[in-house]
């Protein structure tokens, strides 16, 4: 599935306009550009381009951010090295629900190897949620949010979609024992849904109500599962496979945590699929940290970036901080602030 923003046109003449009007200007997209030698530094990244990366903010026009910080300004001005043409979406954040484990579970964190739209470097299909895993079996699982439980069952049979009729996974008995919860809080007129996978046992019934916290279940293994973990899935505006964002922009990140997420784009600006992404605290810049993937093509069905964000990579419950984002191989790299609770979020690449 393409992803689709409708701000692309407007953001791609507005883009020419500004372009013949002024002269080519100079544009540092989220990353800093060397004025000598127009490419992006390498790390370590000084703390004062701390100014180069912000959380974006909402506007009424199409605008490039971050602008040039004033040490900068006074610089001769150099030839366009990098030019966006895709036009960033103001960041809404959306944390509204709660966690599937409880905070005190061996792991309450998903496995960080394989999260939503990768692959684990090409071992597995592209992944529709996140698994909560290195938990033994029977570990309570919890309803992340109040709402009615809509499918409950053994996805062997059709337990989803609106009719409870379509499979709920990519074929049948791929979630083994699965629960899908409606929940009450929509967001922007579309309906969300919570959905947990190879359970061991399930605790509530379809056409049940159920509270935020309320035990529904136990992890497990069932279905298509290696070992004991829980699949876990945020679906907007439908109850089915194709219907899935990342859940980790939906529910609330570990205490002292926050998310990091962004997109690492072409110079057309379009989404890099399956790319490495290597993250590195900041006080540590050349200490490999973290590393993740862009999320990955997969035809049947594709996932989908966040509506508004239009992410393609994100890496949840980080300790919150001042993180380096770098793509192997690649002379540049970005700096940005990961808030407790929040979202920290970067656009960048050529
Ligand atoms: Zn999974």
């Amino acid at each position: 599935m393409i992803e689709k923003f409708p701000g692309l046109l407007g953001a791609v003449l507005f883009g020419i306009v500004i372009g013949v009007g002024s002269g080519l200007a100079i544009i540092i997209f989220l990353t800093r550009v060397s004025v000598a030698s127009y490419s992006i530094v390498a790390l370590p990244v000084p703390t004062e381009t701390a100014t180069t990366t912000a959380m974006l903010t909402p506007t009424a026009t199409p605008t490039y951010l971050p602008t040039i910080s004033p040490t900068r300004t006074a610089s001769p001005r150099p030839k366009p090295a990098l030019v966006p043409i895709w036009t960033p979406q103001p960041v809404v954040e959306h944390f509204l629900f709660g966690r599937p484990l409880a905070l005190d579970a061996s792991a309450s964190a998903p496995n960080s190897m394989y999260l939503y739209g990768t692959t684990e470097l090409g071992k597995y299909e592209v992944h529709h949620g996140v698994d909560f895993d290195r938990n033994p079996i029977g570990v309570p699982v919890y309803a992340v949010g109040d709402g009615v439980v809509v499918s409950a069952g053994d996805d062997r049979e059709p337990l989803c979609g609106d009719d409870g009729k379509q499979a709920c996974g990519r074929s049948p008995n791929y979630y083994g024992l699965v629960v899908v919860i409606k929940l009450d809080k929509a967001y922007r007129g579309q309906t969300l849904f919570a959905q947990y996978g190879h359970l061991d046992r399930i605790d509530v019934k379809k056409g049940q109500r159920v509270k935020q916290n309320d035990l529904i279940g136990t992890v497990g293994m069932t279905g298509i599962a290696i070992g004991p973990h829980v699949h876990f899935e945020i679906r907007v505006g439908a109850n089915d496979y194709a219907s899935t964002r990342n859940p980790m922009l939906w529910i609330t990140p570990l205490p002292g945590r926050g998310v990091l997420a962004g997109r690492y784009i072409d110079g057309e600006g379009n989404p890099i699929h399956s790319a490495i992404i290597d993250i590195y605290r900041a006080e540590e810049p050349t200490k490999f940290y973290r590393e993740t993937e862009t999320y990955g093509i997969d035809e049947q069905p594709n996932v989908n970036a966040d509506d508004q964000l239009g992410e393609n990579f994100v890496m949840s419950d980080l300790p919150a901080g001042e993180y380096i984002v770098r793509v192997p191989g690649k002379q540049f790299a970005a700096r940005l602030s990961v808030p407790e609770g929040g979202l920290g979020w970067i656009v960048f690449g050529k």
